[in-house]
This record gives structure tokens, C-alpha cells and sequence, in this order.
């Protein structure tokens, strides 16, 4: 069977399961970007409206990241402690491996049935239905596609969530193929408004940010080898928002001396999670994966113990084994 034909016979599992589902837990990975949370929302807001009950939860941070917040129309977050303790069907969003659900990992183990929808090519496959397509630009296409099996309808409040994963992930279409165009027009026809979404998603900061940000530019080095990095200090990491931390690697990616960029910030006094993002030469994922992570080939993360220098150490070594 091709790769093709196992996706649309994995979808088409998918949506005969959810189908038929009274209950449905829908996770985001953790620090959820508006793919994982987009995907989660997007098929949680038609379930509903099918009749279902229906949770939408992460497990870490305890805040939902502002700009994501008006996606959840039918308030149907909950805080982890909330989450039931065996759904009849869970579904995993956007999460590269179970690890990265976190503490919420747990219930892979409780639930009757786990259906995995993801599109990282690091994925080593987990739960009874697997979605898995490496070529979807985003997890919200692969949702997009169970949806249309479903036959449901994608209203407005669906597809704004579908189209902030999308924008997002695509880095505002760069990197869309011919078939995410299409699906942004259909969005967008469905009531998704691209210029108020990619404003509070990707296009807004507050103004003291620009102290933060500066600090981060003027603390970056470039290697010799083509690594740029910088690192973002626990201080900062708590003083900002995740929008704006998380922002500082695609701005360091706009260097064109940089062949991998890595923006290392400190969540705690020894654990660093680290962004990863390639020019096109390197396969950053690979890099990842060596180091205890994941993700794509031109964007991939981990998070590591240590001291900075170690972390730095240990990202030097694994380009040099790539
Ligand atoms: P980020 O740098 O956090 O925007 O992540 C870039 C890409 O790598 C995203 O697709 C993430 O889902 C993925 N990623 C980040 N951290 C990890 C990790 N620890 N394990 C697997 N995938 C990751
Ligand atoms: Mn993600
Ligand atoms: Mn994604």
C-alpha cells in the first residue's frame, strides 16, 4: 500500500471512530502553538456540535497561551486536574511522541481507544489509530481531512482554528503547498479572517518586549561553523509572554550568515528548551531527536539539563555529527 493510501485509510478510521464517540478527550502537546491547540479545538467545536461531550486540555503550562485563546469559542478547555480519567476516545494533537503530552501522557494508558493525528516524520507511531503524514504542512490539514470524512461542517468557529494552525506552521504559507492554498480559501470562505488572526497570532508584541528582544539580538553569537545563537535567561522566560520568547528564532532565522539557529531559553536553573531551525542544509530534526527531542527537518526542538555552556556543547557536537 502507499503512503497515500495509508493515510486516507488511517483518516477514514478516524473519523469512523469519532464518529460514533460519546466522549472525546483531545489533547495538545505541551507549550501548545496554534496547530496543537488549533487541531484540538477545531475537531472538539464539531464534536460538540455533533453532540458529544467533549475536553480540550494540555498539561503544561498552567495558562493558556493569550493570542490562542479566542480559538476556544465553546469553552471547552480545562485545566489538567480537570480532565476525566479514562476517556472513551482520546485523541492526541500535534504531539511528535507521547513524552510530549506530558503529565496528560498518562491517560494513553487509561483511555478505551487513543487516535494520534500528527505530522512530524520524528513520530515513532503510538496509540490504536495512527494519523500520521510527514507531508501535511500542518496537523490542522490532517484534522481538516477527518472533519470533511466525518462529513461535518466547518463553521466559522472551526475554521478559524483550522487556519491559525495553518498560517502558523507554514510561516505564513512559505511553506504551503498547492493543497494548503486551497484549504486557506476555504477557510477563509468558511468565515476565517486571515488579517485579524495572523495580527494577535504572529504580527503583535507589547511594547516592552522591545527591551527583551534587544537583549536577546545583542547576546547572540555566530559560529564560525554557521550555528547563530542566543540564549533567553530564566528572568525573561518568566517575565514574557510564550508568544514572545518563543518569537526570538524567527528572527535570529533571517541572518543569512546562519546555516542552524538555535535560540536557548531557560525554563529552569538547569533545563534549557531549545528552538531549532535550519537555512536547508542541515536536517534539524536529526539534530533534535540526537539530543533528546524532535520536529522537522527545518524546525525541531528539545529540552535538556545542564549548564548553558554543556547545552551548547552538546548542540555543537550533534551538528558535527549530522
Ligand atoms: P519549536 O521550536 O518549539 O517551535 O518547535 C519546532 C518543531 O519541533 C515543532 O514542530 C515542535 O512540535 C517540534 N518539537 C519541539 N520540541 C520537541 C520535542 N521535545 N520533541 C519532539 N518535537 C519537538
Ligand atoms: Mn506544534
Ligand atoms: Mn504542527
Amino acid at each position: 500500500m502507499s503512503g497515500v493510501a495509508t493515510v486516507g485509510a488511517a483518516v477514514a478510521e478516524a473519523a469512523a471512530v469519532l464518529g460514533e464517540a460519546r466522549e472525546v478527550t483531545l489533547l495538545a502537546h505541551v507549550d501548545p502553538d496554534a496547530d496543537a491547540l488549533g487541531s484540538a479545538l477545531a475537531l472538539g467545536i464539531a464534536l460538540r456540535r455533533r453532540g458529544a461531550r467533549v475536553q480540550v486540555a494540555f498539561a503544561s503550562p498552567d495558562r493558556v497561551p493569550e493570542s490562542l485563546r479566542p480559538l476556544d469559542a465553546l469553552g471547552l478547555l480545562v485545566a489538567p486536574a480537570e480532565v476525566s480519567g479514562a476517556p472513551e476516545v482520546l485523541v492526541s494533537c500535534d504531539a511528535a511522541e507521547p513524552r510530549r503530552l506530558g503529565s496528560l501522557g498518562r491517560l494513553l494508558d487509561t483511555a478505551a481507544c487513543t487516535v494520534m493525528l500528527d505530522h512530524h516524520a520524528t513520530n515513532p507511531g503510538f496509540g490504536d489509530v495512527q494519523v500520521l503524514d510527514p507531508g501535511a504542512e500542518a496537523t490542522v490539514v490532517i484534522v481538516h481531512r477527518v472533519l470533511v470524512e466525518m462529513g461535518a461542517p466547518i463553521d466559522a468557529d472551526v475554521a478559524r482554528c483550522l487556519y491559525a494552525g495553518l498560517v502558523t506552521d507554514t510561516r505564513g504559507f512559505r511553506t504551503a503547498g498547492p493543497a494548503a492554498y486551497r484549504l486557506a480559501a476555504e477557510l477563509v470562505e468558511a468565515g476565517a479572517d486571515p488579517a485579524t488572526l495572523t495580527r494577535s497570532l504572529m504580527d503583535c508584541h507589547p511594547f516592552a518586549w522591545f527591551g527583551g528582544l534587544a537583549g536577546a539580538l545583542g547576546r547572540a553569537v555566530l559560529e564560525p561553523s554557521g550555528l547563530l545563537h542566543t540564549t533567553i535567561p530564566l528572568a525573561d522566560v518568566r517575565r514574557y509572554r510564550s508568544e514572545e520568547i518563543d518569537s526570538v528564532v524567527d528572527v535570529l532565522r533571517t541572518a543569512v550568515e546562519a546555516e542552524v539557529v538555535a535560540s536557548v531559553m531557560q525554563i529552569e536553573e538547569r533545563r534549557w528548551r531549545v528552538s531549532l531551525r535550519s537555512a536547508g542544509r542541515v536536517d534539524v530534526a536529526v539534530v533534535a531527536t540526537a539530543l533528546g527531542g524532535g520536529g522537522h527537518a527545518m524546525a525541531a526542538g528539545f529540552t535538556r539539563d545542564g549548564t548553558e555552556q554543556e547545552v551548547l556543547a552538546a548542540i555543537r557536537a550533534a551538528l558535527t555529527t549530522e
